[in-house]
């Protein structure tokens, strides 16, 4: 079944005068949607709005023929969100935990719940740890149990806020394959500063910085859009200043111990620049270190 999730002119002032939502809005339909932009653009604040954690100041959102605002009883029964940190109690085991997290639900008849708890932890590939406590599990087991807690119930909506950071390389590619797969029949939003993880499993995207929406729509439109106006350069560490001060440049990244800096220009910006192809990376950090009006 497919499922909308339309977000329209969110806004919120923290009390401190911090603006998170500056006039959000965003269509989302099934499939894995990637929520793109550096620590303090608001990702959570959006995540937690849409999960009825936090109230919005205005605007509305609505998934389906539920009312998010309105209804966020009936939200929260189509609802898995993992959280930024998924709070595990000590000394309790991964069945028990999600055993737990069934019962909060409101699955009342303990034989359905150890069935359901059993898939569960068979598809995140636990099974054989269920009898092990979940506190000396690794950060990639954790977030495994996160997502089996917060696919119990049959979700319409998956909310997962900022879920590879401290993961190593094998354990955030084994979570992106088990994302990839729930990631078929649902709404699942990731919402994360890593590109990589973006590229790797979104279809859809928008880029968030400074609490407003600067893109909506396929990484690859993105990149398409910068087609023909990055141009590379290896520079010496010394110039770097100099490089900053008369060029846009979209990102600087040491290789070998020198700067390797990508710039954003309409033609050539000069002698040793060459032209290179954007990627994902370009276009995240063109949306946010760059003057929008040129890009
Ligand atoms: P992100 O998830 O993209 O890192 P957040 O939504 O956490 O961004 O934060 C957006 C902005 O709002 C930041 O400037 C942050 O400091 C501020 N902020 C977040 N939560 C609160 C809060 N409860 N009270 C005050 N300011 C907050």
């Amino acid at each position: 079944m497919s499922h909308t999730l339309s977000i329209n002119g969110l806004q919120k002032t923290y009390p401190n005068g911090v603006k998170a939502l500056d006039n959000v809005s965003l269509e989302i339909s099934n499939g894995m949607f990637g929520l793109l932009g550096p620590n303090g653009a608001g990702k959570s604040s959006l995540m937690r709005t849409l999960a009825t954690l936090q109230e919005a100041d205005a605007g509305t959102a609505t998934l389906d023929d539920i009312n998010i605002f309105e209804q966020p009883e009936e939200l929260r029964k189509v609802l898995g969100y993992l959280p930024q940190e998924f709070g595990v109690y000590p000394r309790i085991t991964a069945e028990q935990l999600l055993d737990h997290m069934c019962v909060l639900k409101g699955i009342t008849n303990s034989k359905e719940r150890k069935e359901l708890v059993h898939y569960l932890l068979d598809k995140v590939n636990l099974f054989d740890k269920r009898n092990k406590r979940v506190k000396g599990f690794s950060g990639g087991m954790k977030q495994r149990v996160g997502i089996a807690q917060a696919l119990i119930g049959k979700p319409k909506l998956i909310i997962v806020d900022e879920p590879t950071a401290g993961l190593d390389p094998s354990e955030r590619n084994r979570f992106y394959n088990l994302l990839a797969d729930v990631g078929q029949e649902v709404i699942v939003i990731l919402s994360t500063h890593i590109v990589e993880d973006v590229r790797e499993l979104c279809t859809n995207m928008a880029i968030m910085n400074m609490g407003q929406l600067v893109y909506k729509g396929t990484p690859q439109n993105a990149m398409s859009e910068l087609e023909g106006k990055v141009y590379q350069k290896m520079i010496s560490r010394n110039d770097l200043q100099n490089y900053q001060n008369n060029f846009n440049i979209i990102s600087n990244k040491m290789v070998g111990g020198q700067p390797l800096i990508h710039v954003w220009a309409e033609s050539s910006p000069g002698e040793g620049f060459e032209p290179v192809a954007p990627n994902l990376e370009d276009v995240f950090f063109s949306k946010i270190n760059i003057n929008h009006e040129l890009v």
